[in-house]
């Protein structure tokens, strides 16, 4: 693990921390040695975007209906949940939140929960509710990236790491 004098806040998901925040209520802490190392110095913010937009804890599982999180922000896709309901607003509500905590940090850098339909930034569902992966990010993921912020998911942890000693 790399160290050195480390100033940036990072933006990380909240169920990667051990919160309880996931659709089902299970906590899946992400133990890595370099997340303990900031979170140790104080250098981790964490949100859940669903949660924050409004959806509650358990709460039924959601997938983007044929789109990706760029394409659900202008309004061409929406966010529909396992029951059939369309909980687009939730998803964009979150995604604003989690920008005005990583502005208010001036965070450049974010570790998100890859496949998730707020966080993924590499894959995400397709819709069908079937466990079928497909390329794409997340509502929140996108509009984070869509504002600069660089976006890794939990197995990029060492990338992310040397990204941030560039800053
Ligand atoms: S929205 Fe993001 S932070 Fe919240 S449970 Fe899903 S992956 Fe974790």
């Amino acid at each position: 693990m790399e160290t050195g004098i480390i100033m940036e806040i990072i933006l990380v998901s909240a169920c990667l921390l051990g919160e309880g925040v996931r659709y089902d209520g299970v906590a899946m802490e992400f133990d890595h040695q370099i997340l303990k190392y900031w979170r140790i110095n104080e250098l981790v913010a964490s949100i859940c975007p669903e949660v924050a937009g409004g959806l509650p804890i358990p709460r039924p599982s959601s997938e983007i209906f044929g789109g990706d999180g760029s394409q659900v922000l202008k309004g061409l896709k929406k966010v529909i949940n396992v029951n059939g309901q369309d909980v687009t607003q939730y998803f964009l509500e979150g995604a604003q939140k989690t920008l005005l905590l990583a502005r208010f940090h001036k965070i450049k850098l974010a570790i998100l929960k890859e496949g998730s339909p707020s966080c993924g930034s590499r894959y995400i569902y397709d819709g069908s509710f079937s466990k079928t992966k497909k390329s794409g990010k997340g509502v929140t993921a996108a509009l984070l990236e869509q504002n600069d912020i660089r976006v890794f998911n939990e197995r990029e942890i060492h990338e992310a790491e040397k990204y941030l000693k560039h800053l």
